[in-house]
């Protein structure tokens, strides 16, 4: 079983991208019409399909995939998908949308950025232009039976990062904005690579805050309850997070140094920070990325 009903005609797909379960979600709301929540990178698109076969997804009902943002975890499989799937249209963010029609650059940035990992995901399909809808902020879309979504602009992940409302479950599809939720250690995670923003992301969460959502939908992985509380305490944690950061930049101190300085630190990571080490795609983006894009946005010189 890839599926799990969820909610209110909500359901989740584990992608099991690299066969690490957990790890990458695809969200499906079944209206009269199918709207898929991310597609997962290419390379797990097949279990997204036996997943939509095992909902009794008619490939031809899929009106709208809606993308967070154009990283490859959450969006490398689209081209792929879209060959599956004939009446899919794309939701995705004005800065996103050129690498979706042509993704050299943003396969090259990956394999610079990810290493391994990025060839466990897979390089990513062109999409047609005319499959894309350039989405901007409150833009509703309806797939009927009282399945709406409207886009909710929440950068700081990354700059093209753009969350979901969700109307029938009062649910918010994060993307990366509210961090990476590891249900079997109840934490979160930063996801914070560089260029990550901590200003603005602390601006993204007050916005999602606002919205006073019942259910967080992470990407990384799984729907939670208590969401207002989880979008409040991940904003303390990036305060945490960059406090510990500028003070180590500072006094002139090494990227190791100051990483297990917020491991440490940090109550919430500090006891499972030597489990995610063992997994590589953790120790990759969450345990080295997510301290860098810190980091690095503590040594840039402030206007
Ligand atoms: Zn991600």
């Amino acid at each position: 079983m890839h599926t799990k009903e969820i909610g209110k005609n909500l359901f989740i797909v584990d992608l099991e991208a690299g066969g690490f379960k957990n790890l990458i979600a695809s969200y499906v709301l079944k209206g009269n019409r199918t709207i898929i929540v991310e597609t997962g990178p290419t390379s797990s698109i097949s279990n997204l399909l036996s997943g939509l076969k095992e909902l009794n997804v008619n490939p031809e009902d899929v009106v709208y995939i809606a993308l967070t943002h154009v990283h490859v975890d959450h969006c490398g499989g689209t081209g792929t998908l879209l060959k599956s799937l004939p009446n899919a249209k794309v939701i995705v963010h004005p800065k996103g949308a050129p690498h979706l029609k042509d993704p050299a650059k943003l396969w090259a940035a990956t394999k610079e950025v990810l290493g391994n990992v990025a060839e466990m995901f897979g390089e990513p399909e062109p999409v047609p232009e005319d499959k894309l809808i350039i989405a901007h902020e409150g833009m509703t879309f309806d797939a009927g039976n009282g399945v709406k979504l409207k886009t909710v602009e929440a950068p700081g992940h990354a700059a093209h990062n753009l969350s979901y409302y969700e109307y029938l479950n009062e649910a918010v599809f994060s993307g990366d904005a509210a961090g990476a939720y590891l249900s079997e250690y109840n934490t979160v995670f930063p996801t914070t690579p560089p260029p990550f923003r901590p200003d603005i992301a602390l601006i993204s969460l007050n916005k999602l805050i606002s919205l006073d959502p019942k259910i967080l939908c992470y990407s990384h992985f799984g729907s939670a309850s208590d969401a207002v509380r989880r979008l409040r305490d991940y904003a303390v944690q990036i305060k945490l997070w960059l406090k510990i950061a500028e003070e180590g930049v500072k006094k002139g101190e090494s990227t190791e140094t100051i990483r297990e300085a917020i491991l440490s630190g940090d109550k919430r990571v500090r006891e499972i920070a030597s489990a995610l080490k063992e997994n590589p795609v953790h120790r990759k983006t969450l345990i080295e990325n997510s301290v860098q894009g810190f980091v690095d946005f503590a040594r840039k010189p402030k206007i």
